[in-house]
């Protein structure tokens, strides 16, 4: 029996279970219910893996970084949930809970997005299927982020900006429940990572887990032996962490290493390093890490990269973290845009500034040459061309770019 994976009442250790008003219990306690009678039938299983090799573009990569492997002075593999269609590993995800929606009879989608990533993922996945579909995103990250609106609106999707709060990801979450709260019966809520009640960790993580059981047999192709010594990638939520890790949570031959955002620094008060900063508390319908004031009002989240700004992290994480089983470090912005910039020179791979961050991880450990690295490039950075440009100073205080 795993130690790591969520338990009969939705608990990862401490962390975790269904926090949701009244109005909502039935339709969690539905879906818990449901989810994995479905997820696990045959019919679910070869829908959902046809869908991701011929429109998603799975299995993705994992590409032998040569020059970088020489440079950190291991065998450094990258697992390229870039190349995915749409960009990033969010795809995934999304596909398998709109075929989870359509079986459970729901009509209409909503999702909360920050970057807007999760928004374009899950507005694609609604096109694909012919659904509404209603996005919440904060009205600051409606004008930092406005390409991805724009292509979220091409793709027939409607997007609410969120005017409460700091107007950020967090008040989308917020917002989107609150919608969930209304329309009960034919809305199905695609959560973007794993958060929220119970199912949606156990959920999301399930739907990652296709990017471990390809790093599986990818490697035993590739090496002779299904495992590496070392698994990398950022965390924000943690769902490319969980979809990386899944396979191997209790395989204690892989060190797993995570990197969160540390901002301008964790001990400072420009930071989204929840797992460094963060105090247990009940964020979007979860027990949780949040970080918060000591009357537990959220403290807004800081860091360059608008995919990792939440102020709570996934309960699954959270366990593995207090239990020691992970390695987390906090990357600071100045050293993801050096990771970012080091990666694009050395490998011609443009990373998502969140994934930059894992890439960051690489230079605070210390191999051995025949160490075996798989870390996953979560995303692709087109969308952050500009701010790695803009803070191109920073990656040359910090290296010698
Ligand atoms: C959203 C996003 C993340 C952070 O989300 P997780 O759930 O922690 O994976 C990381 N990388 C990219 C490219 C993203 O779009």
């Amino acid at each position: 029996m795993s130690n790591y994976q969520v338990d009969k009442k939705g608990y990862y250790g401490e962390f975790g279970g269904a926090y949701v008003p009244e109005i909502l219990y039935a339709t969690v306690k539905n879906l818990q219910e449901q989810y994995l009678p479905i997820i696990e039938s045959q019919e679910f299983k070869d829908e959902y893996h046809a869908l991701l090799r011929d429109y998603v573009g799975r299995p993705s990569p994992l590409y032998f970084a040569r020059r970088m492997s020489e440079q950190y002075g291991c065998q450094l593999y990258l697992k390229r949930e870039d190349l995915n269609h749409t960009g990033a590993h969010k795809i995934n995800n999304t596909v398998g809970q709109i075929l989870l929606a359509k079986k459970m009879g729901k009509t209409r989608i909503i999702a909360e997005t920050g970057a807007g990533q999760h928004g374009v993922a899950t507005a694609t996945v609604c096109a694909l299927m012919g659904m509404k579909c209603e996005v919440f995103m904060g009205a600051t990250d409606v004008e930092r982020q406005h390409t991805n609106v724009e292509r979220m609106k091409m793709l027939g999707a409607e997007v609410h900006p969120v005017r409460t709060g700091n107007m950020t990801l967090s008040d989308a979450c917020s917002e989107a429940i609150r919608d969930w709260c209304c329309h009960p019966a034919d809305t199905f809520y695609i959560v973007g990572s794993t958060m929220g009640p119970h199912p949606y960790p156990d959920l999301v993580a399930r739907m990652q887990s296709v990017i471990s059981e390809e790093i599986k047999w990818q490697l035993q192709e590739k090496i002779g032996r299904d495992y590496p010594d070392y698994l990398i990638a950022c965390i924000g939520g943690g769902s490319n962490a969980a979809g990386t890790i899944y396979h191997y949570m209790d395989d204690e031959r892989v060190k797993i290493v995570l990197a969160e955002a540390g901002g301008h620094g964790w001990d400072t008060d420009y930071t989204a390093a929840t797992i460094h900063r963060g105090t247990t508390g009940i964020l979007h319908g979860a027990k949780m890490l949040v970080m918060q004031n000591e009357d537990g009002q959220i403290q807004e989240a800081f860091t360059i990269s608008a995919g990792l700004d939440y102020p709570g992290v996934g309960p699954m994480h959270c366990n593995m973290a207090k239990q020691g089983r992970t390695q987390v470090l906090s990357i600071n912005d100045d050293e993801a845009i050096y990771g970012g910039y080091e990666l694009t020179r050395m490998e011609g791979i443009i990373p998502a500034i969140e994934s930059a961050h894992a890439i960051a991880a690489l230079k605070k450990l210390t191999f051995k040459p025949s160490d075996v690295v798989v870390l996953t490039v979560s995303g692709r950075g087109d969308k952050d061309v500009e701010t790695y440009l803009k803070n191109k100073q920073m990656a040359k205080e910090y290296g010698n770019f």
